[in-house]
């Protein structure tokens, strides 16, 4: 009941509606404040200097940014009051971030975005590494704290290795050298049959190396990053990169940790699931194929949220597998809040994201080990060590310039 002084309603408005129409405009009001409220409220879980957890703070001044700062009561250091937020070591404030936050959501490139919050595509792209990471820290303390349960599917997907931004350090190598070639200056003493000769050849090797990568990617092979994904009926879901190839019971239970003990789990029958299901008393029921399906046993919800996650993953245009646990967690918010207006489903993650302390720094934006196995990861830095790439490069566009390399 409302009375007429705290009602949101306008008289002339309020007698043209039932009582519970009108108890459900003032819910949904209180629901908006209350949101909006939390979005700008800050839990701060520990003193980033001493550590201890749910520190009472006084005011400290100003940094020399300007700032805000807090005092810690325990051990009387200051420190700025966004210390492990988004905002934290960030020249760009709420409301730029917050844009960000709309336009990622809306599946925007990194370029669009840069222009859009007016920023260089490179801060762009390090804005959104360090959201997604925010968010894979949310995503792993919303699934801790409630767990899968009830109905759940439970099946995995499978995304191409892809080093977008990374090439195979093969095929960079080659294409160094064309570009090399292709603006050598001819002089008298090399002709330019000889160069084009040359640029030929290279060629040639470039279109060997690509047709072998893509003759590597049928089947499930190693080369394909295997995605496991749970999802709740009619509730949240959580996926996350595991492995290169098949799953094994290792992966699974690693992924099956967000599931509750005693849930009924529905399979595709693959055994590597059998014994994780056991260890956490779980029943199931097996749906190996789409002609076995009936009205309760069947895995359309998880086969619903792929073709959702692939046409998703689309909009960003390829993501690199080393980042594809991050972009996992920003689809685990898309997929909680898919019904939900994009400007709420903004001020609901940046309400999920004051409650999360966390701090990420420049060294973390390429990361190596999403995948915990030490021999993948082996596989993996082998092929991914930007670093050593770049280092390579370097030295080979050296050697060229000397001219050791052309005889
Ligand atoms: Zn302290």
């Amino acid at each position: 009941m409302t009375t007429a002084e705290n009602s949101v309603l306008k008289p002339e408005y309020e007698k043209d509606l039932y009582e519970y129409q009108q108890n459900r405009i003032h819910q949904l009001y209180r629901d908006f404040v209350d949101l909006n409220q939390a979005t700008n409220q800050r839990l701060i879980k520990y003193c980033p200097k001493c550590g201890v957890e749910n520190p009472e703070t006084t005011k400290g001044g100003n940094a020399n940014s300007g700032k805000p700062m807090l005092r810690c009561c325990s051990c009387g250091k200051r420190f700025v009051y966004d210390s492990g937020m988004l905002t934290f070591y960030s020249h760009q404030d709420e409301s730029q971030w917050a844009d960000f936050i709309k336009e990622t959501l809306s599946g925007t490139s990194i370029k669009d975005c840069a222009a859009l919050i007016d920023v260089s595509e490179r801060t762009a792209f390090r804005m959104r590494h360090k959201l997604m990471d925010f968010l894979n820290e949310a995503a792993k303390e919303d699934l801790e704290k409630s767990p899968l349960s009830n109905e759940i599917e439970c099946d995995e997907t499978y995304y191409h290795e892809c080093h977008k931004g990374l090439k195979d350090r093969a095929l960079a190598d080659v294409e160094d050298r064309i570009y090399w070639y292709e603006n050598y200056p001819c002089t008298s003493e090399v002709s330019v049959e000889a160069v084009v000769k040359q640029i030929d050849e290279l060629q040639e090797e470039r279109d060997a190396i690509i047709a072998k990568q893509h003759e590597k990617k049928r089947g499930i092979s190693s080369d394909l990053a295997c995605v496991v994904t749970s999802i709740e009926r009619q509730g949240d879901a959580a996926v996350m990169a595991t492995n290169m190839a098949k799953p094994t019971s290792d992966d699974i239970r690693k992924a099956a940790a967000v599931i509750e003990d005693g849930s009924f789990v529905f399979i595709d029958g693959a055994t590597a699931y059998l014994s994780v299901l056991a260890e956490k008393n779980c029943n199931f029921s097996i749906c190996p194929s789409d002609e076995t399906y009936d009205a309760v046993n069947h895995l359309n919800t998880v086969n619903s949220l792929h073709s959702k996650m692939n046409e998703w993953m689309r909009r960003y245009r390829g993501v690199s597998t080393i980042y594809l646990n991050r972009y996992a967690a920003l689809f685990h918010f898309v997929h909680k809040y898919r019904d939900c207006d994009k400007q709420e489903m903004t001020l609901l993650i940046l309400k999920v994201l004051n409650r999360v302390q966390h701090y990420f720094f420049d060294r973390m934006m390429y990361i190596k080990e999403i995948f915990a196995d030490p021999q993948v990861m082996e596989h993996r830095a082998s092929k991914v060590s930007i670093w050593d790439q770049r280092r390579s490069r370097k030295q080979m566009r050296t050697e060229m310039k000397r001219g050791s390399s052309f005889a």
